[in-house]
């Protein structure tokens, strides 16, 4: 594949998958169960391929940690994550998928059929691989952003954003992201505030421009979030200004939502001996299609997707892999 330089020795290390059970053959296998993993086992099991998918650490990925999905097409009245992931799940499983628990703790992708162990000990080979393991959001770690979770605090402003029409928000983080969520939150919440722990803001120029102009968004430098407080739902955030320094203080800001966009990390680990990522980690494929770096392992949602992000985006790129791995297998 032309796109891509082939890796150097030092980069390529043989993933130890020795000393398992008998493999187990299948001509595709989906490793993980959000939106992309789903939307390739449908378009496999009708293309007759008979994928096998597991369903990884986080069954129904980031979605399952949503309340109300509104933006997917075809949901006129919305649908809950839980509820949207299980519908996929049955239609899947509708068209042959075998869908089971279990997490890929290891691969080898040296030679096809590729390797991938399953909780350490079963052993699959495959023919086709699709990778749909998905990102997960950084939180800060405060127990009462676990508490809150849900119920006023989110890592997604464009799933979430909607039911704070009106009202006051936070959103912590000094990059693209963090910008881009403050921005849009900012055309349909009455206030937003950019909680930002250093002096300056680490996003483009451009999107630092785009905060600065706009009307209802105030930007708190050097401020580091304590903690988030409230009866049933967030009603104030605490934060500390200045952390560390003489002239530390403290400040509460009434809120009713509170949004973190401090990064995602892809669930890429296992595959990085192997495949080519980038300096974060995301898994790079072939601009506009879900081929890596090895013919026949594919990549979709948001493992290779650090811009869109999106169920519907997600979903595209898992039908796109579906279709890829059978045509591979075609020609094969
Ligand atoms: P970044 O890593 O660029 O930024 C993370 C931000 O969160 C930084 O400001 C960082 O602060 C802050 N942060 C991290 N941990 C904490 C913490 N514990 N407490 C408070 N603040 C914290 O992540 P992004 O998701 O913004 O962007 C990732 C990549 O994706 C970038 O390369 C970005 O340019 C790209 N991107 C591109 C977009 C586009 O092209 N449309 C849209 C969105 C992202 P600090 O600066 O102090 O480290």
């Amino acid at each position: 594949m032309e796109f891509f330089k082939p890796l150097t020795t030092s980069e390529k290390q043989q993933g130890n998958t020795t000393g398992h059970t008998s493999p187990e053959h299948t001509k595709c296998l989906i490793i993980g169960s959000g939106p992309a993993g789903y939307t390739a086992a449908i378009y496999a099991a009708r293309a007759n391929l008979k994928p096998v998918l597991f369903k990884g650490i986080q069954p129904g990925g980031q979605l399952t940690t949503t309340t109300e999905v509104e933006n997917f097409p075809g949901y006129p009245d919305g649908i809950t994550g839980p509820k949207m992931m299980e519908d996929l799940e049955q239609q899947a499983i509708r068209f042959g998928t075998d869908v089971r628990w279990g997490i890929a703790s290891s691969v080898d992708l040296t030679s096809s059929p590729y390797r991938v162990i399953v909780d350490d000990k079963i052993v699959m080979e495959a023919e086709t691989v699709i990778i749909a393991t998905g990102a997960t959001a950084k939180y800060l770690g405060l127990q009462s952003e676990e508490k809150y979770k849900g119920s006023g605090v989110s890592a997604c402003a464009t799933c979430d954003g909607f039911f704070y029409r009106g009202k006051d928000v936070a959103v912590v983080g000094g990059g693209d992201t963090a910008c881009e969520e403050a921005l849009y939150l900012a055309g349909m919440c009455k206030k937003v505030y950019l909680i930002v722990r250093k002096p300056f803001l680490r996003a483009s120029k451009i999107m630092q421009q785009r905060i600065m102009d706009a009307q209802n968004i105030e930007v708190l430098f050097e401020r580091n979030t304590k903690e988030i407080r409230g009866s049933q739902v967030v009603e104030e955030v605490v934060l500390i200004k200045r952390m560390g320094e003489k002239d530390e203080s403290e400040e509460v800001i009434k809120i009713d939502g509170f949004f973190l966009a401090i990064g995602h990390t892809p669930n890429s680990e296992i595959f990085k001996p192997f495949l080519r990522t980038d300096e974060t980690g995301y898994i790079i494929t072939v601009p506009g299609t879900p081929k890596t770096n090895i013919a026949g392992v594919f990549a979709c949602g948001d493992v290779q997707d650090k811009v869109y992000r999106q169920a519907v985006t997600a979903a595209g790129s898992g039908c796109q892999a579906a279709i890829e791995a059978e045509r591979y297998l075609a020609t094969k």
